[in-house]
């Protein structure tokens, strides 16, 4: 046991005194200094106060460990940290670099190159997915566009050529007053079916961008598909088919009307065009689950499974229809419309035995 040396009473007593005779908790110091010591004072009689004290110097050893030892492993974290930083950090650049390398790469014309994704941080690998995801939508963008401008080409081609012709002609031979008006009717229509061709493609483009859209507008849709039913009996006459036309008295549609008379006169055209003679041609609509349903039913010639999903595509043709008049976009913007007003459009066939269009309207 060590000496505590004389302990100042002076504080104590005070406290005793105005403590009404609780005890008293102190922590003191050693007088050299030493250790600290835990004591407790209390009146235990008349003029009589017990002192009890306990040393701390046992605890003060412990906690000189732990703080030893917290030193140590704080030092230990910190190197260990900084290692880590300095490796994800790193590895991150070179990520980083990999993937401005394919850009590089890519915008020096290589549009096939893609980011290697396989062991990288996380948030790098999904930046790297998502460069990839677009890059592959940049490039199918690409390869249609030059498609398009492929078939612009060739669709301008032939009726400027023709119209090369008409004008060499009028330069060459000499020809009476009444074949040079002929010739200039000819010009003029095929400059028609040019700018036709170019307003079509302007408004496919529109009504798929969403830009210009006119106000959606109440409408009786069974008018519209009596007038457009009216409108084409003459040539179902002319080839001999049966028309059908099956709708309620009325039928309230909320959409753009000229843009719905486009998409059904474009459908019922083709459906007329691609069944031969004395085939059958059925258009119905009605309301079936809160969706305004019109249908084109034919009996022709059909597509293929292999033409059905490119139908839709600007200036796409199938082979067996290249005998008929067109270029290909009436069913490019009937798509484009239909969606423009909330709708979808639907397509069953079979070859040689018809085709099913079917157009769907959320109201
Ligand atoms: P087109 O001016 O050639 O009619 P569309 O865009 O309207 O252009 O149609 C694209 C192609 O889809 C047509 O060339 C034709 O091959 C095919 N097609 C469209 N409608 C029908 C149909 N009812 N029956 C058979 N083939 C069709």
């Amino acid at each position: 046991m060590r000496p505590w040396g004389s302990v100042d009473k002076t504080e104590v007593l005070a406290r005793l005194a105005a403590d009404d005779a609780d005890p008293v908790f102190q922590t003191i110091v050693q007088p050299r200094g030493e250790f600290k010591a835990r004591m407790i004072s209390a009146v235990v009689g008349p003029g009589i106060i017990l002192q009890i004290g306990e040393t701390l110097e046992e605890a003060d050893d412990y906690l000189e460990i732990f703080r030893r030892l917290f030193s140590i492993l704080i030092i230990i974290l910190i190197i260990v940290s900084v290692f880590i930083g300095w490796y994800l950090a790193r590895r991150a650049v070179v990520d980083m670099e990999a993937v401005t390398l394919t850009a590089e790469e890519i915008s020096n014309g290589s549009y096939d190159r893609r980011v290697k994704v396989t062991g990288q941080l996380k948030e790098i690998e999904k930046l790297s997915t998502t460069f990839n995801k677009m890059l592959d939508r940049i490039q199918i963008l690409l390869r249609s566009m030059k498609e398009i401008n492929d078939n612009i080409a060739h669709d301008l081609r032939s009726p400027l050529a023709r119209i090369r012709g008409i004008a060499e002609m009028t330069l060459v031979s000499e020809k009476p007053v009444e074949e040079y008006r002929d010739m200039a009717v000819s010009t003029m229509e095929e400059c028609d079916s040019l700018i036709d061709m170019i307003n079509t493609m302007l408004d496919i483009t529109e009504a798929e961008a969403g830009v210009n859209g006119a106000a959606d507008e109440k409408f009786d849709l069974a008018a519209l598909i009596n007038e457009a039913c009216e409108l084409f009996r003459p040539v179902a006459d002319e080839k001999r088919i049966k028309l059908d036309c099956h709708f309620p008295a009325t039928l309230l549609f909320r959409g753009v009307r000229k843009k719905m008379q486009r998409v059904v006169t474009n459908l019922l055209e083709n459906a007329l065009k691609y069944t031969p003679e004395q085939g059958t041609v059925g258009i119905s609509a009605s309301v079936r689950n809160g969706e305004v349903v019109i249908v084109f039913k034919d009996n022709g010639i059909g597509i293929s499974e292999k033409d059905l999903p490119h139908i839709f595509g600007r200036f796409y043709r199938c082979d067996r229809s290249r005998s008929q008049s067109g270029v290909g976009l009436g069913l490019s913007l009937a798509k484009a419309f239909a969606e423009s007003m909330r709708g979808m459009i639907l397509v069953t066939s079979s070859i040689d035995k018809g085709s099913t269009f079917t157009l769907k309207f959320a109201q």
